[in-house]
């Protein structure tokens, strides 16, 4: 079942009550795995509570220490933002996003939907590790919801999607061609800062606009782990002797 591969991130979430209700919107719509980052109140009566119903969600839930660590076996990361962020990513819409997601997952493949903090949002860096930006269409001049309310909207849509009625679903690209993994690319991206910082290139104050925009550039065309060897192979040239 693709709903069993589907992993929701709350990073940072400040109010127990937020991860309650996170609980209780996921487990109506058949979601299960619930991964809690640096939560600041957690395990809390009042998370029980607003699960209401939910609260093996909240008993089974992850506690990591970082967003990095959450997705590192995911192909595909989607993070939910209001905001759009320039020069970062394609932004898909909740049911684009949802319908992605469920592609992906019916072969077995771990995805994730990412949410910020409430006050703050997704800060850009960990935006940066997602593969992929979902925006919530809102009216403009008030695009915020409260996190309970967005992870509701997205589980709906991702149920939605997941049913055998939805429109026809894409066929999933076989082995060879599936994207690399998170942990995959970050090895990557170390690599190629170390071979342009050892070649001079990261010097002045443009240094992590312009990893960032390499970043975004390879996260958009979603190498595999054969194309990913090749470009390995091409750092080493250009700086002999660095093994990744
Ligand atoms: N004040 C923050 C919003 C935080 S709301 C800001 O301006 O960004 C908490 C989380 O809910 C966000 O980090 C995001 O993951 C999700 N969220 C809220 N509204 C959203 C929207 N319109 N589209 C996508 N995600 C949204």
């Amino acid at each position: 079942m693709a709903l069993e591969n589907i992993r929701v991130v709350l990073v940072e979430p400040a109010h127990p009550g937020n991860i309650g209700a996170a609980a209780r919107a996921m487990k109506t719509m058949g979601l299960t795995q619930l991964i809690l980052v640096r939560a600041v109140h957690f395990p809390s009566a009042e998370a029980d509570q607003r699960a209401s119903g939910a609260e093996d969600l909240l008993e089974k839930a992850q506690s990591l220490e970082s967003l990095r660590e959450a997705i590192s076996d995911c192909r595909l990361v989607m993070g939910c933002s209001a905001r759009a962020r320039s020069f970062r990513h394609t932004l898909l819409n909740a049911r684009e996003g949802a319908q992605q997601l469920i592609e992906e997952s019916q072969n077995g493949e771990s995805v994730a939907l990412v949410f910020g903090p409430e006050r703050s949002g997704l800060a850009n860096a960990d935006l940066d590790l997602c593969t992929h930006q979902v925006q919530i269409p809102t009216d403009p001049s008030f695009s915020s919801l409260n996190l309970g309310a967005a992870v509701q909207l997205l589980a709906y849509e991702i149920f939605l999607a997941s049913r055998p009625d939805a429109p026809e679903l894409k066929a999933v690209p076989n082995s060879a061609t599936r994207p690399a993994l998170q942990i995959e690319m970050d090895h990557f991206y170390a690599h190629l800062e170390r071979v342009l910082e050892e070649r001079g290139f990261l010097e002045g104050e443009l240094r992590e606009v312009t990893l960032t925009k390499l970043r975004r550039l390879f996260t958009r065309a979603r190498p595999h782990s054969g194309e990913l060897k090749l470009l390995h192979s091409i750092l080493k040239l250009i700086v002999p002797g660095d093994g990744h």
